[in-house]
């Protein structure tokens, strides 16, 4: 009796709570406490740690590492009930070339007037090509100094006017004017301008031979590690970035040290870098010249993006897109007997992140009226690939789609009081930011550092090129513990793990921090997905025409 008795009180009981979730009014100004408590901390360090372990080899498209990794998180999103997200299906098939390319000798010989001098492979230069040839062979091509390499009419900038660079070298410096002088440009706020990738774009326009960009730690804000690691291997490219219209026969980069040789060589002062800085600067021959022998290994082959929906209960034809992406380095040289590229921070905790905010999605008392996307990007290491075809081929029209909030690495510091904005100023997702991050005690910055480009360098940018508002956030650099030793010591373990071997899941990293960014992730996401409205860009942002365009549609 008894036994009965309770059993028929708890059906009532599960009965009584499903009609209560029906009536479960959505309130923005509050949190929903089941949608928060689904983001724990167990299951993504668990994510992390798995995603980052050895046996997923660094995650590098095209390996063992890739088939582990998106099977991985097909099986995730199977996990968390979510649908495919292209069709039937959870991947977006991604077609690429990979291209090995290998200088035939390792020294590189610049021959000036009267002398010349050699560089080292790797210490003092890298060299790769993306163009779809087994040899490139370009001989004594001419070098040119063009300062930044930059072509803005709305600035009026030119450093190509009225020169011909045709089968020449080009040496630029990175970065844009506006860093050196806060009347130019968009002051210390980099323009895509300023991009590296930028310089190779409008070289291959202008058509040159090649490009040589100049190393520069501060201005690029990142050392020659970096560049170093980066170059080293095969290079992804989406097929149509190959031909002669988007790049040079060879792209490479030097370091400070060789340029002062190189200008010395040349019987130039290096005091045309500060020249090339002002408005009014020439470009200038240096009378030297250089040859380059590669040797390019082709092969093509694809890799995946990988997709899930949760079908928003109104409007499910509209749609917002989480980002993050998959890939990392892979196996490259050892350092301190280690070859593997684990990328924990970068990005297996994005990845990690987006699960957790689907489960988010799934506990929240009042399902989303739009749809929301989790899209899980390959080869963005290799200059945003993944997301690049994804824009190129949008499974859900770009008309219908409300934003893209993209999550790439997170900070292991602790909880901070601000969360900062990478690229402020760009978008009116900035107000539901600041909207989510008012109701859990936060405030918005800009980021700090924002000469490095920021905004041009994570997979939204290509959600903004193509007028989708896109948002890339960080964690904030006001931690809230004053606990100055602890601090101190999660700091320490933290310093020259980006695009290391050492970006490993570390005991003195703290998860806190990325947890409480993670629901304000997913509390952005979830009060737009019960709004009306999209998001534009802000009037001054140089995108806001295209996204217009782009609504009209
Ligand atoms: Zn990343």
């Amino acid at each position: 009796m008894k036994k009965t008795l309770l059993l028929t009180t708890g059906i009532v009981t599960l009965l009584a709570s499903c009609q209560f979730k029906g009536n479960d009014k959505y309130d923005a100004d509050s949190i929903d406490s089941n949608a928060f408590e689904a983001i724990e901390e167990a299951s993504l360090v668990k994510n992390i740690t798995a995603l980052s372990s050895d046996e997923f080899l660094g995650r590098k498209p095209f390996t063992k590492g890739d088939t582990l990794t998106v099977n991985y998180i097909e099986n995730e999103f199977k996990s968390l009930a979510l649908s495919p997200g292209n069709g039937d299906s959870y991947f977006q098939e991604v077609p690429m070339v990979s291209i090995k390319s290998t200088p035939n000798e390792s020294k590189l010989t610049f021959s000036g007037k009267s002398s010349t001098f050699s560089i080292n492979y790797l210490d003092d230069y890298v060299i790769g090509s993306k163009r779809l040839q087994e040899d490139i062979a370009v001989e004594d091509s001419e070098l040119v100094f063009v300062g930044f390499g930059i072509v803005a009419p709305e600035f009026e900038w030119n450093d190509y006017k009225d020169l011909d660079v045709k089968g020449k070298t080009v040496v630029a410096m990175v970065s844009d004017p506006g860093k050196y002088n806060n009347n130019l440009f968009k002051a210390d706020t980099m323009t895509y301008y300023g991009r590296w990738t930028y310089k190779f774009e409008e070289a291959a326009r202008q058509g040159a031979a090649g490009v040589i960009l100049i190393h520069d730690t501060d201005a690029a804000s990142y050392a020659w590690n970096v560049v170093r690691s980066g170059w080293t291997g095969p290079q992804l490219n989406l097929e149509s970035q190959t031909d002669q219209t988007k790049t040079t026969e060879f792209e490479g980069w030097i370091t400070a040290q060789t340029t002062d040789k190189l200008f010395a060589l040349a019987g130039k002062s290096t005091s045309l870098i500060d020249k090339a800085k002002k408005p009014g600067f020439k470009a200038i021959p240096l009378d030297v010249k250089v040859s380059v022998n590669l040797t390019n290994e082709i092969i093509k082959s694809s890799s995946n993006n990988v997709i899930a929906t949760l079908k928003g209960s109104k409007r499910p034809e509209e749609v917002i897109i989480y980002t993050a992406h998959w890939d990392h380095l892979g196996v490259g040289e050892a350092v301190d007997g280690d070859s593997i590229y684990n990328g924990a921070i970068d990005n297996a905790a994005g990845i990690s992140a987006l699960f957790e905010i689907a489960k988010a999605f799934k506990a929240a008392k009042v399902q989303p009226e739009r749809s929301i996307a989790f899209l899980a990007v390959t080869s963005e290491e290799e200059g945003l690939l993944g997301s690049s075809y994804y824009t190129e081929h949008p499974i859900y029209p770009l008309a219908k789609t409300v934003a893209n909030l993209n999550m790439d690495a997170f900070s292991p510091l602790g909880e901070t009081s601000d969360v900062s904005i990478v690229g402020i100023g760009q978008t009116e997702i900035e107000d539901y930011v600041e909207r989510s991050a008012t109701k859990l005690g936060r405030a918005v910055k800009g980021e700090s550092n924002p000469s490095s480009g920021g905004f041009f360098r994570s997979d939204h940018f290509n959600f903004v090129k193509v007028g989708v508002p896109g948002l890339f956030m960080g964690s904030g650099t006001e931690l809230l513990s004053t606990d100055t030793v602890t601090n101190k010591i999660r700091k320490e373990a933290l310093v020259g793990r980006y695009h290391s071997v050492h970006d490993e899941v570390d005991e003195n990293w703290n998860f806190a921090g990325i947890i409480a960014d993670i629901r304000l992730f997913f509390d952005i996401g979830y009060t737009m997905s019960m709004e009306k409205t999209f998001p534009n860009f802000k009037p001054k942002s140089e995108f806001k025409e295209i996204s217009d365009n782009r609504l009209s549609k």
